[in-house]
């Protein structure tokens, strides 16, 4: 299959595979960028309402707040459906990036 390109109007790079969008886009940007629709920003915000944080069972403080975050992660074909969304502490969260079960990934 040829790559396509990226979905993101304007961007160079071609689409990773399995995705619309380019490592760039599709990977671990910022909720607040583009790749992120209005239903995301619904289940996230229901998500956000829960107290303590469903991986390791922290309460969400104001440095650690709770946050929405992806069972499946969407670099692995997650998708922003009702079911694929947990609550994480900003911690779990950050840290849940690329790294899932045995997939460990070594620190700089
Ligand atoms: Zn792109
Ligand atoms: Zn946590």
């Amino acid at each position: 299959m040829p790559p396509r390109a990226c979905l993101i109007p304007g961007c160079p790079r071609n689409a990773m595979r399995g995705s619309s969008r380019c490592s760039q886009h599709g990977g671990r940007n910022t909720n607040a960028d583009r790749g992120y629709d209005a239903q995301h920003e619904a289940i996230a915000k229901r998500v956000r309402q829960a107290t303590h944080c469903a991986k390791c069972g922290a309460r969400g403080t104001i440095d650690n707040p709770i946050e929405a975050g992806h069972i499946i992660p969407r670099a692995e074909g997650g998708t922003n459906t009702p079911g694929n969304y947990r609550p994480e502490c900003r911690r779990c969260n950050r840290s849940a990036g690329g790294r899932l079960g045995q997939q460990r990934r070594r620190r700089r």
